[in-house]
């Protein structure tokens, strides 16, 4: 017996249960409601998939905002033979804010993927 997370209200349900505690979805219904709903669940997945692409090009671009403005302060110190610091560079705040969205994005796009492949309606 292994633990699966039930696809209408994905909580931890047992794999041997037909019905589940929680929300009374059964896994005894006819293909025709089980296919609606791995499609419904398809497009929630893919929906949630596209926001958070979305939001990691935005990440991206923050940290771009920050790294531009740093190499060319940068190299306009380099020429000048100047020291610098680019820790106290402003640009180091949108570029650890981009950088710490992005991990964010990418770890919550791995979890909403494993919770779409864990669903039950693969297995009937
Ligand atoms: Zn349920």
């Amino acid at each position: 017996m292994s633990l699966i997370n039930c696809p209408s209200c994905h909580k931890k349900i047992s794999d041997k249960a037909s019905i589940c505690p929680s929300c009374q979805f059964s896994f005894n219904q006819d293909e025709s409601e089980l296919d609606r709903l791995k499609v419904l669940n398809y497009r929630k997945y893919r929906d949630t998939q596209y926001l958070f692409k979305m939001l990691s090009f935005a990440s991206i671009a923050i940290t771009l905002f920050g790294v531009v403005p740093m190499l060319w302060d940068y190299l306009k110190a380099l020429d000048y033979g100047f020291n610098v610091s680019l820790a106290n560079h402003w640009g180091i705040y949108p570029v650890m804010a981009g950088f710490a969205m992005y991990v964010v994005i990418r770890v919550l796009m791995l979890y909403a993927k494993r919770r779409y492949q864990s669903t039950k309606l693969e297995q009937k």
